[in-house]
């Protein structure tokens, strides 16, 4: 097991009072697996990304335990923990703008990024060697003429460009798992296929573990080997996804399923989810999804489900009681 999260609680500190983004949330990743958290905005699922690589915000508080290749990453402290970004764990966000010095050239920033790490690992650092590391990250990445998109600034490149340098870093970091938190929402369709067919690539080729945040269930179809669906920051069903879209179990696991445009389907036949997200600061009684759930019974106004595997999957349902 790679990634290993058991009752991590996520809140933070608002002026309104506390604000649980994340609760009582337990589940494993495999090394060389892929799971996709998905869910509506404001479900958690970047919460937890963020709490992984311990790039919470000042007002967050957080419980539980998180192990990444059996180290605890809430105990990590000072260079321990900037090792542990970056070596064992990676994060590329929904900008990619955001992962860039906007002032240092391409070439600067993933030579920094490597020196940084052998630094840390207490090994020598070679730029010429260091160079051609780099060099090689962008042609694994398929980017045309990587000598050239060194030079530049990050504001001459693409979009997809961008992107693309980003996966590259995280290429030459090698991390045990990355974690893309909707690697694709800032990038046109057809970009947005090719960085996903790159991640599953990647994934393939160094059996790297991938968690990947999304709200778009079709997105993450092609890419997950299992699904995450949290809602109201709780996990609300987990399974492998050709089950969990063919056969959804939950609910709310069916509205998202309904939710996905699909070829097949004619732009009438889809069906938004009713009602919309909860208040996190006054989440529902009970179930939190009770009140836009089609399947509601009287115990679901009150009592919250406790987490159940049912056959190959884990749910938080009355209904599998
Ligand atoms: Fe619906 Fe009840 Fe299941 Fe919640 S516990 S998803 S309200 S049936």
């Amino acid at each position: 097991m790679l990634l290993d999260v058991k009752g991590l609680r996520v809140a933070y500190r608002t002026v309104y009072g506390d604000l649980e983004a994340v609760r009582s949330l337990d589940f494993a990743v495999e090394k060389g697996e892929s799971v996709a958290i998905v869910g509506e905005s404001g479900c958690g699922k970047s919460s937890l990304g963020h709490a992984i690589v311990r790039l919470l915000p000042p007002n967050a508080t957080y419980e539980g335990e998180v192990l990444v290749d059996g180290k605890d990453v809430f105990s990590l402290k000072g260079r321990r923990l900037r090792e542990y970004r970056g070596s064992d764990a990676f994060m590329i966000f929904q900008d990619p703008l955001n992962s860039l010095n906007p002032v240092k050239r391409v070439d600067r920033q993933m030579l920094e990024a490597i020196r940084t790490q052998k630094i840390m690992r207490d090994e020598p650092y070679d730029e010429e060697e260091a160079t051609k590391v780099v060099v090689e990250g962008l042609k694994g990445v398929r980017m045309p003429d990587p000598e050239v998109i060194l030079r530049r600034y990050p504001h001459e490149l693409s979009g997809g460009q961008i992107q693309r340098v980003v996966i590259a870093m995280a290429l030459v970091m090698k991390p045990k798992i990355l974690i893309a938190d909707e690697p694709t929402s800032a990038l046109d369709v057809t970009i947005q296929a090719q960085v996903m067919k790159l991640i599953k690539e990647l994934k393939a080729e160094y059996g790297m573990s991938v968690l990947f945040i999304t709200h778009d269930m079709a997105v993450a179809y092609t890419v997950a080997d299992r699904f995450l669906v949290m809602y109201a920051g709780e996990l609300s069903e987990l399974g492998p996804v050709d089950k969990v879209v063919t056969r959804p179990l939950h609910p709310y696991t069916t509205a998202l399923v309904n939710s996905i445009p699909h070829k097949s389907k004619r732009e009438g036949d889809l069906v938004a989810i009713p009602g919309s997200p909860p208040n996190m600061l006054a989440p529902p009684s009970g179930c939190r999804f009770h009140p836009r759930c089609p399947k509601v019974m009287d115990i679901c106004n009150t009592v919250n489900p406790g987490v159940k595997q049912v056959e190959d999957r884990l749910l938080r349902c009355h209904l599998y009681d």
